[in-house]
């Protein structure tokens, strides 16, 4: 087991030791996260140590991605495990940067609200799937994802393709502003059973559990219905939303779109990834499935 990895709060001291890694000729790889790890978090670690020399891990529940009543109260953390996870991969990781609070600069309030007045925002990838109910959410991981980058300075930062939207929106926001950083896109990690990991499976109940794995399921055989030969999209989503609606799910959307531009798609003739987002009781889920016929 390595060791415990190196802990950074302060975002100067993150720099300066990312500064001095670069300095000594290594790569940087960063994994941003919001803890309460996985093996889906863990699979990117291990990506992003074999695209770098150092590895930082951010651990950080950034609270201006979540709406007024959603979950950030209730959002699930575990630090120590997560050190201990982070400590028995294969050579470990270089640091963890765990921030207290990354908008408070010390300062008097703006206007009343927080000091915190700056936000980045892909304007139109942020438009559809998470966005429509969410429609602060990607303004939010824009913009802390655009701080990370400034204070940890990573010449790669590894993404999970479970966040289709956000790896895309991230993608696209390195590349109009410039940002020198090699994004990668990381497969989904699944649970034997085949749902998707995330933090938030701790709250469903296991028969909410049982009614999630429809997810998984119904994007299966929406890929295989394609693959023989089914391309109208309206009668895959509609496979996909009786499916999850049968078990007991409530559907937030379930789009077929293009893998680039997140557009949707009438009909299957370019790569498309078939997204859902679905609740089951108070847990609102995400998944995916890239079709590629
Ligand atoms: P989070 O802590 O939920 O913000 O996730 C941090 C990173 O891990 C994001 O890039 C996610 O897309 C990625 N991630 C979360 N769950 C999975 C999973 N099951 N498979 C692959 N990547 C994941």
């Amino acid at each position: 087991m390595a060791p415990t990895p190196k802990v950074i709060s302060d975002k100067d001291e993150m720099r300066n030791w990312s500064r001095s890694m670069r300095a000594q000729g290594k790569r940087i790889g960063l994994v941003p996260t919001m803890g309460f790890l996985h093996a889906g978090h863990l699979s990117l670690v291990a990506q992003a140590r074999s695209h770098s020399d150092v590895v930082a891990v951010s651990i950080y529940v950034n609270p201006v991605q979540f709406g007024p009543t959603e979950d950030l109260a209730t959002y699930p953390s575990d630090f120590h495990g997560d050190l201990r996870k982070l400590a028995a991969l294969p050579g470990g990781v270089d640091v963890v940067f765990h921030p207290p609070n990354l908008y408070d600069y010390g300062g008097p309030p703006v206007s009343s609200g927080p000091a915190h007045e700056s936000w980045v925002r892909v304007e139109k990838l942020e438009l559809g799937l998470c966005g429509k109910s969410r429609p602060i959410f990607f303004r939010g991981v824009a913009t802390v994802v655009t701080k990370l980058f400034n204070i940890v300075e990573p010449d790669v930062a590894m993404f999970g393709k479970k966040d289709y939207q956000q790896w895309r929106i991230i993608q696209r926001m390195v590349r109009d502003l410039d940002f020198s950083i090699q994004v990668i896109g990381a497969e989904i990690t699944r649970d034997n059973d085949g749902l998707a990991m995330s933090s938030r499976n701790v709250h469903l109940s296991p028969e909410e559990r049982e009614k999630a794995l429809s997810i998984n399921k119904s994007l299966l055989r929406a890929k295989s219905a394609a693959k023989d030969g089914q391309v109208h999209c309206e009668k895959l989503r509609n496979l996909v939303i009786k499916c999850i609606t049968d078990a007991g799910g409530r559907i937030d959307y379930a789009e077929i779109v293009d893998q680039n531009n997140l557009e949707k798609v009438e009909q299957i003739k370019s790569p498309v990834v078939f997204c859902v987002a679905a609740w089951f009781g108070k847990v609102r889920l995400i998944d995916n499935m890239e079709i590629n016929l």
